[in-house]
């Protein structure tokens, strides 16, 4: 699960991270109270207006822009607030930015060259350790150095048994050129950063720019943070702060029903039981000339009810041309998925307008074959795994 900025920094905060200060808005009005209140807190005459969007490169986009009195701070919000943000990492549509943080300025003006760093935590899932990416190159886009100048990025393993020694935050830190009170707060910062990404369960923290201000102070100015959904049990206050008007709206839908949904490009939907077999399906359409429309995982229990849902879901993709139903009957068995095929197809009556193709193995398939093929309906039943591609294949022929 994806942060915005201003609560990946909440969290940080409260490991004892220091973070850039800020306060997330919704209108025009409320930032320029918020400018004022970051002003008595923190002295601050500048702020930084950041468009809370699900995706990075914000600077580059326009989303993020300084304002240097109440009048910009006003200004400068109401052109950011409710625009189509379009960064390098966003559709080419962009994406709506309902939220600004009203941040103190950092870049203190006598700064000559701000130093900014970039550091993550992540797992390397190879080693079974943490790591710790950082490097001078902070700021920019971090895929360009690790493609232009890979030598600059450092990365740091750590051992999840022991956490982050002290000489290895002290090594960070000196990698990072940095001496005297600057070096003392870094080795902090790391510290703290680290235990942050452990407690709060996440899979990602990303802080790009790390800066180190001109009175050798260093903070976090961005913050990129996606937590572990299967440990959000045990962090109820991060669970709500879910974003759903940041995901995809089918995914959303397909969540609550417990099914595992996840959005692709392509024609053709699929209906699948378990991951692997999913995976293998999406690959025989590819193999069939067609492109999966979606990543579908119904589960263990494919009854009428679920296959329903899951066919409405798929077909709310308007580009979708046919569907392939391949469900693998172990515990389940064929014939009970054919009859919710076939209940479904049923009660749905015409919002069903394309093909469905239906291979069904496994567990009294042969019965499950008789139902589909007797049941009146224009479902094609197909056995083989190879059958069925070559049927996604003909329907396909004939939709072109
Ligand atoms: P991103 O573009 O989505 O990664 O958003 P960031 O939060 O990283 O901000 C983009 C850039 O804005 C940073 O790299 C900084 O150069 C700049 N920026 C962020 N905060 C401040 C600030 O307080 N003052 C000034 N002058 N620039 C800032
Ligand atoms: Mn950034």
């Amino acid at each position: 699960m994806n942060l915005h900025e201003y609560q990946g920094k909440e969290i940080l905060s409260s490991f004892g991270v220091r973070t850039q200060r800020g306060i997330v808005v919704n209108t025009p009005e409320e930032a320029v109270e918020a400018a004022k209140k970051l002003t008595e807190e923190t002295g601050t005459g500048w702020h930084v207006i950041k468009a809370q969007i699900h995706a990075g490169g914000r600077g580059k986009g326009g989303g993020v822009k300084l304002a240097k009195n109440l009048d910009e701070v006003n200004s400068i919000s109401n052109d950011i607030l409710g625009m189509m943000l379009i960064t390098p990492q966003t559709s080419a549509e962009g994406k709506l930015v309902n939220q600004v943080l009203i941040a103190e300025d950092v870049y203190y003006p006598g700064d000559s060259e701000p130093n900014e760093f970039y550091m993550s935590v992540l797992l390397n899932r190879a080693s079974g350790k943490n790591m710790i990416m950082y490097s001078t190159e902070g700021g920019m886009d971090i895929e360009a150095v690790a493609e232009e100048t890979p030598h600059l990025i450092f990365t740091e393993e750590v051992d999840p048994t022991t956490g982050l020694l002290p000489f290895q935050a002290r090594k960070i830190a000196f990698n990072l050129g940095l001496s005297g009170a600057a070096f003392k707060d870094m080795t902090k910062f790391v510290t703290a950063l680290y235990t942050a990404y452990v407690k709060s369960d996440s899979s990602l923290f990303e802080i790009n720019p790390v800066l180190k201000t001109s009175d050798d102070k260093i903070l976090a100015v961005d913050a990129k943070v996606s937590l572990d959904e299967n440990a959000l049990y045990r962090h109820k206050d991060y669970a709500e702060m879910r974003d759903l008007r940041e995901e995809n709206p089918i995914e959303v839908e397909a969540k609550a029903a417990g099914l595992n949904y996840v959005d692709l490009d392509g024609n053709v939907g699929c209906m699948v039981n378990g991951a692997g077999l999913a995976m293998g399906t999406m690959d025989l359409i590819k193999q069939a000339g067609g492109e999966p429309a979606n990543f579908l995982d119904v589960g263990g229990t494919a009854d009428a009810q679920r296959v329903e849902t899951a066919f409405g879901i798929i077909l709310k993709d308007p580009n979708v041309k046919a569907i392939l139903v391949n469900i693998f009957g172990g515990i389940v068995r064929c014939d009970r998925v054919a009859q919710g095929v076939v209940d479904a197809y049923k009660s749905m009556g015409d919002k069903i307008n394309v093909p469905i193709i239906c291979r069904l193995q496994g567990t009294n398939a042969k019965e499950a074959k008789e139902l589909i093929d007797n049941s009146g309906m224009e479902i094609i039943s197909a056995t083989e795994f190879q059958e069925a591609a070559d049927k996604v294949q003909e329907v396909l022929q004939v939709k072109a």
